[in-house]
Parts: C-alpha cells; sequence; structure tokens
C-alpha cells in the first residue's frame, strides 16, 4: 500500500492542484494509449499491416501526451493562465483523433465516442467561448479531413458515407459545446456566490466584534480579549490592568447640540482616545459613552500614568460639531490592575468603584488603587 502511494507521489506529486491536473493528464494518456492500441488492432483486423504512416501518427500522439505531462509535471506550465492547458490537450487530441480517422478505414466509426469523451474534459474547466471555440476546430478538422479522404480514397470512404458522418458530427459537436458551456455559467454563478458568501461573512464578523458608531472594539469583542489576556496572564505570570472611562456630563452635550453632535463626540473621542494609548493596549466601547481601556503586560503605576495623559489629551480636545464653536469634553477614569488569579468581574467592579470615586472628587480626574 505505501508502495502504491509512493509510485502515486512519484507520478502526480504532493501539490493538490498539481495532482488534479496530472490525474486529468494521465486519463487523457490512458485513452489515448487505447486509441492507438485499437487503431493498430483495426489494420490488423483489415489484414493489413502498420505502415509508416500509422507508426508516426502513433509516436506523435503518445509523444504529444507525455509532452504535456511533462509541462504539467515540472511545474512550467503554471506561468500559463491554465496551468491544467485543458484547451491545448483538447486541441491536440482533436487532431490525432482526425488524423487516426484518416487511417482506420472500416474501424473510423469508433472516433465519434472517443471524440465525445476528449470534448468531455473540457466540461469541467472550459469557458463557454473556448468550448464553441474548440468545437468549430472540430468541425473544420473532421471536414477537412473526410473530404481530403473521400477525393483521395473513395472507394474506403464513400462521400456519401462521409457526408453522412460529418452531419452527425455538426450536430453531436455544437450539442456537447452548448452542454459545456451550460456548466461553465454554472460554475461561474457558484464561484460568484462562495465569494459573496465569504464576504458576507467577514461582514458579519466585523459586526459582531466592533461597535458601530466609534468602530472599536464591542463590548462582546473586549470580554473575549479580556479572557484571552487574563489566560496569558496566568500562564506567563504578566500584570495586566483595566481602566473604565465615562464621560463627564455628557448628558449636557446632548441636552445642548443634540443627539447627533454627541454622537460625532464619541467618535472623535475614540480616534484620540486610541491614538493616544500604545499599540498593544484596546481601548473598546463598553456601552453609552463608558469606554474600557485593556493595559497588558503593564504595571499599575504606568497604566495609570498612561490614564492620565489620555485624560489631558481629551481635555485638550476642540471637536467640530459643525456649530460656530467647538466642544470640548472632559473624562473621568478608574484603573485598576488586576490581581493574579482573581476573576475579570472582581477587577472590573473594583475599576467602576474607582471611576465613581473620581466622578465624586470632582470629575475630569483619574483614579487608582496603587
Ligand atoms: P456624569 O458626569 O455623572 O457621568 O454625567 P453624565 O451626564 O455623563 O451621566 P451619565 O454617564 O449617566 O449619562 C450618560 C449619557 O450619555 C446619557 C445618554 O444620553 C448619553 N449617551 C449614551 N450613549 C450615547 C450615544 O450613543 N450617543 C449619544 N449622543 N449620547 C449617548
Ligand atoms: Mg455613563
Ligand atoms: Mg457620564
Amino acid at each position: 500500500m505505501s508502495h502504491l502511494r509512493r509510485l502515486g507521489t512519484l507520478w502526480l506529486g504532493t501539490d493538490a492542484n498539481q495532482r488534479l491536473r496530472l490525474r486529468q493528464t494521465s486519463l487523457a494518456m490512458l485513452l489515448m494509449v487505447v486509441s492507438v492500441s485499437v487503431l493498430h488492432f483495426a489494420v490488423e483486423l483489415a489484414g493489413g499491416r502498420a505502415d509508416a504512416l500509422l507508426w508516426v501518427w502513433s509516436v506523435f500522439s503518445l509523444g504529444g501526451m507525455v509532452a504535456f505531462y511533462t509541462a504539467i509535471r515540472s511545474g512550467w506550465s503554471l506561468r500559463l493562465d491554465d496551468p491544467s492547458m485543458t484547451r491545448e490537450q483538447i486541441a491536440f487530441a482533436l487532431t490525432s483523433a482526425a488524423l487516426g480517422y484518416a487511417q482506420a478505414g472500416p474501424l473510423r466509426g469508433a472516433c465519434f465516442p472517443v471524440l465525445n469523451l476528449i470534448l468531455m474534459f473540457g466540461m469541467f474547466q472550459l469557458r463557454a467561448s473556448h468550448a464553441y471555440g474548440l468545437c468549430m476546430f472540430a468541425l473544420a478538422l473532421f471536414g477537412g479531413v473526410m473530404t481530403t479522404m473521400a477525393v483521395r480514397q473513395p472507394a474506403a470512404y464513400p462521400p456519401a458515407v462521409e457526408m453522412g458522418h460529418f452531419l452527425m458530427l455538426a450536430f453531436m459537436l455544437p450539442a456537447v459545446a452548448v452542454l459545456t458551456a451550460r456548466l461553465s455559467r454554472i460554475r461561474r454563478r457558484l464561484s460568484h456566490q462562495r465569494a459573496e458568501l465569504a464576504r458576507a461573512l467577514t461582514q458579519l464578523q466585523a459586526i459582531a466584534t466592533r461597535d458601530e458608531l466609534t468602530g472599536l472594539p464591542n463590548r462582546r469583542q473586549m470580554q473575549a480579549l479580556m479572557d484571552q489576556e487574563q489566560l496569558r496572564s496566568e500562564r506567563h505570570g504578566h500584570d495586566f490592568c483595566i481602566a473604565i472611562i465615562d464621560f463627564d456630563h455628557f448628558k449636557h452635550v446632548n441636552d445642548t447640540h443634540g443627539h447627533a453632535a454627541g454622537d460625532t463626540v464619541l467618535r472623535a473621542f475614540a480616534q484620540a482616545g486610541q491614538a493616544a494609548l500604545r499599540a498593544s493596549d484596546v481601548l473598546a466601547r463598553w456601552g453609552g459613552e463608558e469606554f474600557l481601556v485593556l493595559l497588558p503586560e503593564t504595571p499599575l503605576p504606568l497604566a495609570g500614568a498612561g490614564m492620565e495623559r489620555l485624560r489631558q489629551q481629551v481635555a485638550a480636545l476642540r471637536i467640530d460639531i459643525g456649530a460656530p464653536q467647538p466642544v470640548s469634553i472632559t473624562v473621568s477614569i478608574g484603573v485598576t490592575g488586576h490581581r493574579p488569579g482573581e476573576p475579570l468581574a472582581e477587577a472590573l467592579e473594583r475599576a467602576d468603584r474607582l471611576l465613581y470615586q473620581a466622578k465624586s472628587d470632582g470629575r475630569d480626574r483619574v483614579c487608582s488603587d496603587a
């Protein structure tokens, strides 16, 4: 079994896409071997001997397939638009079939099912326009071969019979092309739907994790980030801190300038807040005009200093709300360090208490339990 698998890897390689292409080409190769054998058998059956032309055709047909296999297996075809070379392989196989038809004599009818099989290789790969193009190519090719043979060897290829064969092809080949085109449209619709689904999923993820107004992580996402940080801190023994920020007298902003102005202020704060923090800190909208900051791997004094800097920068903001005068706000902040082993909720409660201490101490300040 493992020998067989090793042989398979040797023949097809390990890349999934390449394996698929090479499997297809191997099947086409097998079909070519069978076709060549049948033609030799047909010649023998008719009591003749394989002539030089038949050998030339055999070498051309088999050699061509080996060349396709080599081009794909070596990775050379990866530089092409279609690395499977499906179109080229089909055009080659059609040419080989038409030349075989000219030598098959009474057994030439066997070419038609083979022709169908060749075209079916395109059903999984070809675009509609390519399918129609190959159909026209096959018709011209066989039309030419049939006419030539009817003129040169009318005894073996009677013109009436060739005309009948051609009419059959003239119906059969376009029918296969139409089916291929239909499959191609279905394939395209499917891949379009898959892309739409992926886009919707990305959008959904953004909606599930982001606050719509500010673009900051939302409460759910922040909860997940804090849970992660808690696990990390337990494993590595880092400290992390949490700060809760609440706007001072924000009702007043809404009452004076309107809710839309209040929203503008919230967005301006989110932007300024993020800019004031370190890249590793996370600012999230916790709800309403309350924000939470997670400061990973930060001792409390450093977190307190960071929040003080943030408070000052927010107080210095002049926020344009489209009114003659810009609006300025202040925030109160409670900051605490998470204690090893304690539940997150406890640290959050402590930060909340510190925030209300900041409020009762007169607002526009940072309170920490350092
Ligand atoms: P304090 O200093 O005590 O915090 O006073 P405050 O007026 O800020 O009081 P509180 O924090 O209780 O008020 C929150 C206000 O924030 C009430 C609400 O109108 C406003 N608010 C909450 N969410 C939004 C929002 O999404 N947009 C706007 N414009 N306002 C909001
Ligand atoms: Mg509040
Ligand atoms: Mg408030």
